[in-house]
């Protein structure tokens, strides 16, 4: 991005806008699946948080990379950082070393199977550079993922937590400390959240629905599922109030993939901001919050209908009882909301040339073909992407592999589901030039900022445009999703707030990697060189 031109740019158009104050807390928020698109088709209905994030600073905000899923997107929110330079380019990926897929928040070595931590991680994050700067500040991260609240909390957090299934919030010894100050606030928020449950079971979706999203309710058919499209969904009936209902793994879902999943996390948060006195210490603090169900939601139903207008209302109602709620702490703060990734909804609604790709079948294709035209006596694809496809050749192979490579990627491109495929020598050569703006950057420009030579796959594929992945055949499988590097799974809202904010709907483009030096000079520690610029909101950038 011009950073010159920028700086000029919006130091003209913002001058209405009193600066942001110096915060006592920052609150930086992502909601998981947070498209643009979705933000605006919603934007007239929200009366709540998102109304209020509305009316601060807003801008067209851009994850520019490719491989647009939930850990590369949230590593780069407060790091500043593409996932070329996080090595977060994916959930998880192949690792040719020990032959084995390898989720972005695992620690490898361990025997614990609930050890997450941040090590694959290779950079700062603005709560690392604030502790470092400012002994005394605080960063606490909460969300529904684990992966969420690691990327966004970095290597030092004084406290991480997600959900975990049946247990309610809780934290790993590799991701921050495990201590009776970090675990006494989830051991109380857990267990008279789940008293509560047992004396009365919740109630996952509203039974009252508003017109608007009533009119949504439709039924579809999504690869071999069918789904009526009503709130509540059929598959959350019955889910709640059984025997032992809330250790069961279907209840454990449909919470997950519910509207009140959010606000779970939204309280737990504001609990953590009354208990740590965050905002009242001696230096500004932050608060990292993931929202989850927005995604869950998104996967199980599609965006486009019932299911997700209601999350986005009660989302929105969510959001504005806990900014309430800060309110009446009277601690200054400034707020930010942004997204891991956008989305688009299933193929089948989407309609036009959107297709559903049956992935499975397709790399089964590419083995057999690769097995023939080579005479291999192994499947050479290794790992479970199928946007990432690692070739995994045994070393009487290995010379063959530059031949085999480009034979692969022949055969992808000339699929009518491909739109486009790149080996990593291509990536690799396809560096952005600087200052190249974020919405014309090419396909493969895209796959370089989430490209790591040791993490990623030997060819990179991008579907067609619209193109849905996966064949849902049950109740809970996915019927829509993201990861494209096209501009539906790339684009993403970026909203500031503070108390006195004048509206400004910024027509310059911001990237997510602008966040944390611009929350950085919002707070007014220095970032570290990072990928992305301070952008000017009234606060001083460094020059
Ligand atoms: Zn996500």
């Amino acid at each position: 991005m011009g950073l010159g031109l920028l700086g000029l740019f919006l130091a003209a158009s913002t001058p209405a806008s009193a600066a942001p104050p110096r915060p006592k807390l920052v609150v930086a928020i992502s909601v998981d699946q947070f498209s643009l698109e979705l933000f605006q088709r919603y934007r007239p209905t929200f009366t709540g948080g998102l109304k209020r994030m509305g009316e601060g600073v807003a801008f067209t905000g851009y994850q520019s990379h490719g491989a647009t899923e939930t850990c590369p997107g949230h590593s780069t929110i407060l790091t500043g950082d593409h996932p070329a330079r996080t090595g977060i380019v994916a959930n998880g990926w192949y690792d040719r070393k020990t032959a084995s897929n390898v989720y972005c928040v695992s620690v490898p070595g361990t025997a614990d199977p609930s050890a997450r931590g941040s090590g694959m991680l290779k950079v700062d994050t603005l709560g690392d550079w604030l502790k470092r700067a400012e002994p005394g500040a605080r960063s606490i991260a909460v969300s529904g993922k684990d992966r969420a609240a690691i990327m966004m909390a970095g290597h030092h957090p004084d406290a991480v937590y997600w959900w975990n299934d049946g247990q309610g919030f809780s934290t790993s010894r590799y991701a921050g400390p495990v201590t009776a100050k970090t675990l006494a606030p989830a051991r109380a928020f857990n267990r008279s959240l789940f008293a509560a449950w047992r004396a009365k079971p919740p109630q996952l979706w509203p039974e009252k629905i508003s017109a608007s999203c009533a009119a949504l309710q439709q039924p579809h058919r999504f690869g071999r599922l069918e789904l009526s499209g009503e709130v509540p969904p059929q598959s959350s009936s019955g889910v709640t109030g059984g025997k032992d209902y809330l250790g069961s793994s279907r209840f454990a879902e449909e919470l997950r993939a519910s509207p009140i999943f959010d606000p779970l996390a939204l309280a737990f948060a504001e609990q953590l901001v009354r208990t740590n006195r965050m905002g009242r210490g001696p230096k500004t603090d932050l608060l990292a919050v993931s929202l989850s169900s927005t995604d869950y939601i998104g996967h199980r139903y599609g965006n486009g209908g019932a299911e997700t207008c209601v999350q986005m209302a009660a989302l929105d109602k969510a959001l504005g009882d806990f900014f309430d709620r800060l309110d009446r702490l009277g601690v200054p703060y400034v707020a930010m909301l942004t997204a891991d990734h956008g989305a688009a909804d299933a193929a089948e609604r989407l309609g036009g040339s959107a297709q559903r790709v049956n992935t499975g079948g397709l790399v089964g294709s590419l083995n057999g073909h690769l097995r023939t035209a080579f005479g291999l006596g192994y499947d050479p694809v290794a790992g479970d992407d199928s946007r990432q496809i690692v070739l995994n050749l045994p070393p009487i192979d290995n010379q063959r592999r530059d031949a085999i490579t480009a034979d692969a990627l022949a055969w992808l491109k000339a699929r009518p589901e491909v739109g486009s495929a790149f080996t990593a020598a291509e990536i690799v050569q396809s560096a952005p030039p600087a200052g190249k703006p974020v919405q014309d950057l090419t396909l493969a420009e895209r796959f370089y900022e989430s490209f790591d030579p040791e993490r990623s796959g030997d060819i990179l594929v991008a579907y067609a445009e619209g193109a849905t992945l996966g064949m849902p055949a049950a109740q809970g499988d996915t019927v829509a999703g993201h990861g494209s590097p096209w501009d539906y799974d790339r684009r993403v809202p970026i909203l500031f707030w503070w108390p006195g904010v004048a509206a400004a709907a910024e027509p310059q483009p911001m990237e997510t990697v602008d966040i944390a030096p611009t929350l950085a000079a919002v707070i007014g520690i220095k970032a570290p060189a990072v990928d992305g610029h301070c952008v000017d909101l009234g606060q001083r950038c460094p020059s």
